[in-house]
Parts: structure tokens; C-alpha cells; sequence
């Protein structure tokens, strides 16, 4: 029998690319020939006409499959939908911005058709074309986030991989609310080829990233990822205990030996402020895992579907 491979590709207002990466889908399936293929498009509640077109590729091809979200749930829940609708033997999953390159698939098929490996990742080594202030970020976040998480996260690294049944069926075995597909992807382990490749630019549309979504999706990645920040608001916490506890001394003997002439009021602020400060920072930190385990505990659905191609 042959075997089946499924490309899962999140949407989310693509119009314009929808159907440039079809074609370029279709040549790169030509060129495996030894295995079937599917199409799975994941629309993220697009607001433009990125279902239809999707719909009109279905009437035409029914190898290309779709599932539509009732709103946007963020690309995460769309990879998510994406891999519990597959049905193929090996399941991949890239942008429908060509930034993936598809012609990567025959690398990343023969890395794995054989048991050698059982997950290809692709891998951007280099940020060319990418503002240099969000390269330099980038790094930094890397350094921090690689530090503080058991779990190794590589720069790079893209959503863009293919993955055999095994490792679909462990990564969809974590349930969690709050998904960072990279993370996930790091955690199972398993034999992992990584296929390196030049940065390339959107062929259409733009990207949903801003700085900001970019800052809050990394901020979330740690938490999902590590408790370090909670020890490290614990041992600031006791550093500063035992400073104080030195700086009393120091000043009870000052006073007992040279008397207590006032003064001191500015330094005594800026102690007060820094304190106030770190107290609310550690507040924050264990703020931000309070609100995921509370978003955990609700137990909502990570997506909701409108429509597949079965309706
Ligand atoms: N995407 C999505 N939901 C979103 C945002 C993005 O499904 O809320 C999809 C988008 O259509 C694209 C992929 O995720 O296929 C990557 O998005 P984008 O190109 O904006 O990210 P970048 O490549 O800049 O990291
Ligand atoms: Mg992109």
C-alpha cells in the first residue's frame, strides 16, 4: 500500500498566496512520487476570501482537504487542528507563505522514510531580509529561553517539519491549552534531522507578527516551558532579605557607637522603590503561571470548527 503524507498549512487572511502555494505543492508532490498526498488547509477564521478559495482548490483537486475555524485561534491551534484532522501516514506541516520552502519535503522524506529519522525539521540559517533589531532580540531570547527550559529550543528552527505517525500521536497526546509547537516538538525527542536552508521572503500578503505579538508569543513559550523564572523571583527575594538583614546591623551599631544624626532620606527612597519594584516583579512572575494554570483548569476547546470538507 502506499503510504500518505499530509501537509498541514494554517491560513489566516492568505488570499493571495492561497493559490501560489498550490501549485508549487502540487510540482513538489510530482517529485515524490512513490507516496500519496493531502492537502490539509487550515483556515483561521481568515476574514477575506481565503476559504473560498480553498473550497474552489477542493472542487477541483480532492486531495486538498480543509477544516475552518469559527475566529482566528492563532496559527498554534491551527497547526493543532491540523495534525488531529490528518489522516496520512506522515504529517507535515509549513506556511502557506512559501517561506517554507516545499521543496524541502523530498530532503525531509527521505530523512525519515526509512526509520532513520523519525521527525525533519527545517532550519533557517540565516535571518538575511530580517530587521537587524529583531535578529539581535531573537538571539538574546534564545540565550535566555535555552537557559532557563530543560527543553532545547534552536534558533531558527521553523514550524516547518515532517513527522512520522509516532511523533504526531505523542505530540497530540499533550492536551495543553497554552501550545508552543516548537517546544512540543522538542520535548517528545525522538530522532530528529535538522534540514538547513536560506531565509526566503513572503511571496504574498504579510506577516501577523508585530514586535509586540512576537514579545507576548516568547513570554508565553517560558512559561510553558520553565518554572525558573519562579525560583529566580524566590532567590531575589532572599538575597534582598539578607542585605537588609546586613544593612541593619550595620546601621544599629552606627547609631550605638556615633549617635543618630538624620539623614540619609533620598537613599532611603530609592530602597523603598527598589523594593516596591521587586515585590511587584516576583507578584508578576507568579501572576503569569497563576494565569496559566487558571486558563489550563477551564478545559476550553484550543479551536472551534465552522466547517470541513466533509459538511
Ligand atoms: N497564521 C495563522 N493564524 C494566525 C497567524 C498566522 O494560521 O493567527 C498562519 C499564516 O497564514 C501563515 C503562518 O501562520 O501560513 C505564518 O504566519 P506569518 O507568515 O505571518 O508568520 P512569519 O512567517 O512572519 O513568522
Ligand atoms: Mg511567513
Amino acid at each position: 500500500m502506499k503510504k500518505m503524507i499530509s501537509v498541514v498549512v494554517p491560513c489566516y487572511n492568505e488570499s493571495e498566496a492561497v493559490d501560489i502555494f498550490y501549485k508549487e505543492i502540487c510540482r513538489v508532490a510530482k517529485e515524490i512520487p512513490q507516496v500519496n498526498f493531502e492537502f490539509l488547509f487550515v483556515d483561521d477564521g481568515s476574514r477575506d476570501d481565503t476559504l473560498e478559495k480553498i473550497q474552489k482548490l477542493h472542487k477541483k483537486d480532492s486531495r486538498v482537504r480543509f477544516v475552518s475555524f469559527s475566529r482566528n485561534f492563532g496559527k498554534e491551534a491551527a497547526i493543532l487542528a491540523g495534525m488531529q484532522y490528518a489522516e496520512g501516514d506522515f504529517v507535515a506541516t509549513m506556511d502557506v507563505d512559501l517561506q517554507d520552502p516545499p521543496e524541502l519535503l523530498t530532503q525531509m522524506y527521505d530523512a525519515i522514510k526509512d526509520n532513520k529519522y523519525d521527525i525533519a525539521v527545517a532550519r533557517r540559517v540565516s535571518r538575511k531580509g530580517e530587521p537587524p533589531v529583531r535578529s539581535f532580540f531573537a538571539k538574546i531570547y534564545y540565550f535566555i529561553i535555552n537557559k532557563l527550559s530543560n527543553v532545547k529550543m534552536m534558533d531558527g528552527v521553523r514550524d516547518f517539519q515532517l513527522m512520522t505517525r509516532q511523533v504526531v500521536n505523542a505530540i497530540l497526546s499533550m492536551p495543553e491549552y497554552n501550545r508552543y509547537s516548537k517546544g512540543l516538538t522538542s520535548f517528545v525527542g525522538f530522532r530528529v534531522k535538522y534540514i538547513e536552508f536560506e531565509h526566503v521572503d513572503r511571496v504574498a500578503g504579510e506577516t501577523h507578527w508585530s514586535f509586540w505579538k512576537l514579545f507576548i508569543y516568547g513570554i508565553e513559550a517560558i512559561c510553558a516551558f520553565s518554572t525558573v523564572p519562579l525560583v529566580l523571583a524566590a532567590v531575589l527575594g532572599v538575597l534582598f532579605c539578607l542585605i537588609a538583614f546586613v544593612m541593619i546591623v550595620v546601621i544599629i551599631c552606627k547609631t550605638l557607637m556615633f549617635g543618630d544624626p538624620v539623614g540619609g532620606w533620598p537613599s532611603m527612597i530609592c530602597v523603598v522603590l527598589l523594593m516596591g519594584g521587586l515585590q511587584l516583579l516576583a507578584l508578576g512572575i507568579i501572576g503569569q503561571y497563576l494565569a496559566k494554570a487558571y486558563l489550563e483548569s477551564k478545559h476550553r476547546p484550543i479551536y472551534i470548527v465552522r466547517i470541513t470538507e466533509k459538511d
